[in-house]
């Protein structure tokens, strides 16, 4: 049941989108989060835009030496571009990753940046990825940084009349060997905690480390410290996991009905070793 009446508009311009977005209307992509929470009462919304469909916002396409998604690509979209898989498999291989078929095939990349679950996948990879967000509003469009974007549990650097528009990741330098792994939360395929990796090397060191990290805390986060103390290491397992060890160092860990905040913080140095060791594998 979605217990008010909404108003409904299925966009036909992201510039049509943006004007009523700035009236007050609310952005509807794949229904996947949002529709669950207004028929649990949690969101009221009077006017829905719907942008899942626009053409504007639903594609994925390498310009100017990085890779640009569309706010308006599916999960399965993502998962199987063949772009994406050459060239920044970190985030089809986390795509893949996401629910199940039907949230993949209807669910977006805009509509869970937008939402922010501090459980959600993407937010791991986009941190690893130094990805940008971009923001359009009706007379503004700004790029954001995956680090300053995930500000806490559902809350982003999102303002009113503000949409997602694109992800922008890199293409992947050569060398560098990527991995997503995460406890899954066997009821809804959500992450209890995971961790993206991407790892370089070069004569038999680590000469780069990205870490991101999801479902631990509030929002996701990069683990700089361990990031640090991976370079210039040729990355044995004792070097893997003391590094691993930094991950959750400082971090004020979610307690829940699903995995206490010490579980959580053991989870994530236990994902964190193996997405580290999955990704030096494939740096050869
Ligand atoms: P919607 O539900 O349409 O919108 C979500 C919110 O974002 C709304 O507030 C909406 O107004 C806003 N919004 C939508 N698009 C934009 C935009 N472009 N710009 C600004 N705001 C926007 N996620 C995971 O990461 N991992 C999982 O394992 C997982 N499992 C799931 C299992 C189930 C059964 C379900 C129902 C969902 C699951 N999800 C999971 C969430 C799923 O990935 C959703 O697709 C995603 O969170 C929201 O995307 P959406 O396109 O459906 O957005």
């Amino acid at each position: 049941m979605i217990p008010q009446n909404f108003e409904y508009t299925a966009a036909t311009s992201l510039d049509q989108a943006l004007g009523l977005l700035a009236q007050g209307a609310k952005p509807l992509a794949g229904g996947m989060s949002l529709i669950p929470m207004m028929k649990l009462r949690l969101a009221s919304p009077e006017h829905l835009v719907d942008i899942g469909k626009l053409k504007d916002l639903k594609y994925i396409r390498e310009a100017g030496g990085v890779i640009h998604v569309g706010a308006a690509s599916t999960h399965h979209e993502i998962e199987s571009a063949a772009l994406l898989r050459g060239k920044c498999p970190l985030l089809s291989e986390t795509a893949a990753h996401i629910g199940d078929v039907q949230v993949r095939n209807m669910g977006t990349i805009g509509g869970s940046v937008a939402h922010a679950d501090p459980s959600a996948d993407y937010p791991a990879a986009l941190q690893a990825l130094e990805a940008k967000i971009v923001l359009r509003g009706a007379k503004s469009e700004r790029r954001v940084s995956a680090a300053d974007f995930f500000l806490d549990t559902f809350a982003t650097a999102l303002e009113p009349g503000e949409i997602v528009s694109e992800v922008i990741v890199p293409l992947e330098p050569s060398g560098v060997g990527v991995s997503y792994q995460k406890m899954v939360q066997p009821a809804s395929g959500f992450a209890i905690v995971g961790v993206a990796a991407r790892v370089q090397r070069s004569g038999g060191k680590i000469t780069m480390a990205r870490i991101g990290v999801t479902g631990l805390s509030n929002h996701s986060y990069r683990a700089t410290a361990a990031e640090k103390a991976l370079e210039g290491k040729s990355g044995s397992a004792g070097e893997l996991q003391n590094a691993a060890a930094l991950v959750a160092e400082g971090i004020d860990a979610n307690s829940d009905l699903h995995a206490s905040a010490e579980y959580r913080r053991h989870l994530a140095v236990v994902y964190a070793t193996r997405a580290l060791a999955a990704a030096l594998a494939r740096t050869a």
